[in-house]
């Protein structure tokens, strides 16, 4: 029986709903043989994650996500096995951190003005971690009453071009893989099939900035949900990924995006990301920096 992993997992560190240990406790209940923690703009939850990693035999993998702007569009960038002293990396996640912190009261301030009534304080009462997210906003919005689902908050007021929408500062793409690499991680750009571009541009951009990968299996059918004619387009668009990645000596990674229990999210492992994906990553973590991961257990 193959042995599957998941690469892509947010935690109560940002916006996941699950702690790091539950996630790895989940990971290890599935028969999971490891768990990538990419929570949004922080390492927090690395360390609780691994502990438990080491005490239930579950690989933990240390990660991240950051929202990078390429064309003025948002492009996620993974960021795996990077040093987490590095200074560079450091400053850069916590200005990140810091734009989150400081674009909720711009939020707040446009929903009261649309008759939306939210304090600062019952928004930080949902946050577990440091970095404060949307979906943070979205959970009160939904308890209060003011919208009946999580992902109507987002298509009638958070999401990009929306009334409520507030613009954080964000890197370039070419800052984002940059400073992965000078960390000594591997920048690979995560759900590209959400992105509007062609691949082709996307990574004509992107692999002379040193992208080493590639998110390729990802739950898309569920993502998709009701917007059938959006999937259609998925599989063959998903052939193409793994054609370019090897035209352009990519690696190909894959996750759930898991969040825990909010609505709409994908279920843990649900990408059935195959061990040797992992392997291959480890493979070019070591071609490129001359020794394996030292978070490597295996
Ligand atoms: P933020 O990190 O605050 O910019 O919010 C982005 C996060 O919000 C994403 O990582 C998702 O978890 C969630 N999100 C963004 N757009 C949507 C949407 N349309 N529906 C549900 N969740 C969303
Ligand atoms: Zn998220
Ligand atoms: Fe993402
Ligand atoms: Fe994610």
């Amino acid at each position: 029986m193959p042995s599957y992993i998941d690469l892509h997992v947010h935690t109560t560190a940002s916006d996941g709903s699950d702690m790091p240990k539950q996630v790895v406790e989940k990971a290890s209940q599935l028969g999971l043989r490891a768990v990538g923690i990419t929570d949004h703009d922080t390492i927090q939850g690395v360390t609780e994650a691994s502990e438990a990693g080491s005490r239930l035999g579950v690989e933990v993998v240390p990660g991240v996500e950051i929202s990078c702007q390429w064309q003025r569009k948002s492009i996620h960038l993974l960021g795996y096995y990077f040093d987490p002293t590095n200074p560079g990396i450091t400053r850069l996640l916590e200005g990140m951190r810091r734009g989150r912190t400081e674009r909720l009261p711009k939020m707040l301030a446009k929903l009261r003005r649309l008759g939306i009534d939210i304090d600062q304080e019952e928004v930080e009462a949902e946050v577990c971690g440091e970095a404060i997210g949307r979906p943070h906003l979205a959970q009160v919005m939904l308890r209060k009453g003011y919208v009946s689902s999580f992902e109507e908050a987002f298509d009638k007021y958070l999401g990009y071009g929306r009334p409520a929408y507030a613009q954080r500062p964000r890197p370039t793409i070419a800052e984002g893989i940059r400073t992965i690499l000078d960390a000594s991680g591997l920048p690979i750009v995560a759900h590209p099939l959400t992105i509007k571009a062609s691949l082709e541009e996307l990574l004509i951009a992107l692999c002379p900035l040193g992208l080493q990968g590639i998110e390729h299996l990802y739950p898309y059918k569920f993502v998709a949900g009701r917007r059938e004619e959006w999937y259609e387009g998925v599989p063959r668009r998903l052939a193409q990924i793994k054609q370019l990645a090897d035209q352009y000596d990519l690696v190909l990674s894959g996750g759930s995006d898991y969040h825990g229990a909010i609505e709409g999210k994908a279920p843990l492992g649900s990408a059935q990301v195959p061990y040797e994906v992992l392997q291959r990553l480890q493979d070019r973590y070591q071609e490129l920096f001359g020794h394996l991961p030292s978070a490597c257990t295996a």
